[in-house]
């Protein structure tokens, strides 16, 4: 396919701006937005700023509606990862023993003063 079209006029701005300034869309023709990135950021921006406490609020519902399933998920995790983690943890202290060491001594000299 040859692409004879490079640049699409932005229906907003009215500037031909390259093709990769705009975002895909499924919907259109060509298979992308009117409006180039900058409006469609813009138009964005516009749309949370009217509707920022809608969205807010709808992300605290889903929060709660799902807060058991993403605690769950959590600490099915942690469960799966626990020994792992643990053995990490010990990996690390014992990699880095010296600079803990130094660390506490320079901690614990900084408290003296104090
Ligand atoms: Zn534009």
């Amino acid at each position: 396919m040859v692409e004879t079209i490079i640049r699409q006029k932005c229906n907003k701005c009215k500037l031909l701006k390259p093709l990769s300034e705009y975002y895909k869309q499924k919907t259109t023709k060509n298979k992308l937005n009117f409006y180039c990135k900058d409006c469609e950021r813009k138009r964005f921006k516009l749309w949370y700023e009217k509707n920022k406490e809608k969205v807010i609020e709808k992300q605290k519902i889903y929060y709660l509606k799902n807060e058991k399933k993403i605690y769950k998920k959590k600490r099915l995790w942690y469960e799966k990862n626990k020994e792992k983690m643990k053995e990490y943890q010990k990996e690390y202290r014992e990699k880095h023993k010296e600079y803990f060491k130094k660390y506490n001594k320079i901690y614990r000299n900084k408290i003296k003063k104090l």
